[in-house]
């Protein structure tokens, strides 16, 4: 993809951000973009960072690790590094060296780890929990009836920063239920905050469904194929 297709893409997300959140009363810089890079090289991420965008996603922790050292390498401004995808305990440590959020966080051993290993001259590593709302016993992601407590637990570690919640719901459910979802987590946030807590980040809504999420109230969404094209249908060994 050249340069001005890339721009010219992530400037139509950004028109569909802006008019959702219009549509639904909300201002529409309080929704911000991140651009899901995985499986692209380096060369679209300083593409994107030309067109403006700061904040990427990685979905591995390889493959995020070498592009935060390359994009690094090529002098490009700093950025904001999210981890969206699963994370293996053994896997933490140089999730907490080299990014800044960690989205998929579903359990509190993941939290520790990542407090523990969180280098003491960085900023603290933001986390959100991602919560299982399809409810199948496959999908990733925290029980709807444990989030309470992990949120209380992930809130008293030292050296991260809970911010909020994450989902990735089912693609395939039916058009009409697709905004249920996202006005879940958005209920639940509100639980959490009316108990105590203090969160802000709503991450949900991706290329095909970020209308239905900012209109739900979506504080971050992830996009990648919008932007960036589409991925080979499976990631390369890493
Ligand atoms: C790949 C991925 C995205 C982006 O998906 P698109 O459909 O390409 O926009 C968002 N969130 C997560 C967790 C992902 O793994």
């Amino acid at each position: 993809m050249t340069s001005k297709e890339l721009q010219q893409r992530l400037f139509a997300v950004g028109q569909r951000i802006e008019s959702a959140a219009t549509q639904a009363g909300r201002p529409p810089h309080a929704v911000r973009l991140l651009a899901v890079s995985k499986t692209f090289g380096v060369e679209a991420v300083a593409q994107a960072v030309a067109a403006g965008q700061r904040a990427f996603g990685e979905n591995y922790v390889q493959e995020g690790v070498e592009k935060i050292a390359q994009a690094c390498a090529l002098g490009l401004p700093p950025l904001e590094w999210h981890f969206i995808g699963p994370l293996q305990s053994n896997k933490t440590r140089p999730v907490a060296e080299h990014f800044d959020w960690v989205h998929s966080v579903d359990r509190l051993k993941i939290a520790q780890r990542l407090s523990e290993q969180r280098p003491e001259g960085l900023a603290p590593l933001r986390l959100l929990i991602q919560v299982n709302v399809d409810g199948e016993a496959t999908k990733s992601g925290c029980a709807v009836d444990e989030v309470r407590a992990l949120a209380q637990a992930v809130a008293t570690l030292p050296r991260v920063q809970l911010r909020g919640l994450m989902c990735i719901p089912d693609p395939s459910r039916p058009a009409e239920q697709r905004r249920a979802p996202f006005k879940a987590l958005a209920a639940l946030l509100a639980e959490l905050n009316a108990a105590g807590l203090a969160l802000d980040t709503l991450s949900m809504g991706m290329s095909d469904d970020l209308d239905d999420a900012v209109a739900e109230g979506a504080t971050i969404v992830r996009v990648g194929s919008a932007i960036f094209g589409a991925r080979p249908p499976k990631a390369p060994a890493a």
